[in-house]
């Protein structure tokens, strides 16, 4: 069986369980629900599940990954969760970019709320999708 959300592999066996525990235990429990529903979504449309390549930083790893100040992938004893993380695009046709983002704010947004934030884009390090809950709705 497949599963709905996977981690990254590439960088090795301790960064796989550090993904491992900060979906489990750091990333905003209505991240981890929103991120396992859009790929169980992405599995059914595009036959890929949502792999994550990033969750928590440390302000030093947020600063040599070019991250902003505030970014919502820190990882700091002010926050209760971590409310940001970022998942790969590759295996995905270059057409169906856009129809991720807009299916993930299409399902969770309103008018009201704007409630996930979801853009592609290349901060860097390659391109690849971010999602994060917007702060102001902790
Ligand atoms: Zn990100």
């Amino acid at each position: 069986m497949i599963a709905w959300v996977q981690f990254k592999t590439e960088n090795g066996q301790e960064y796989y369980e550090r993904l491992f525990r900060e979906f489990s235990n750091k990333l905003d429990p209505r991240g981890r629900a929103i991120a396992m529903e859009q790929g169980r979504w992405m599995l059914d449309e595009y036959g890929v599940a949502m792999t994550i390549t990033c969750i928590g930083r440390t302000p030093a790893e947020n600063t040599a990954a070019g991250g902003k100040d505030y970014s919502t992938h820190l990882d700091i004893p002010e926050r209760e969760w971590i409310y940001g993380w970022d998942f790969r695009s590759r295996e995905l046709p270059v057409a169906a970019r856009r129809k991720v983002c807009s299916r993930m704010t299409g399902v969770w947004n309103n008018k009201q709320r704007y409630f996930i934030h979801v853009i592609h884009h290349d901060s860097g390090a390659g391109k690849h999708f971010h999602a994060n809950i917007n702060r102001a709705y902790r």
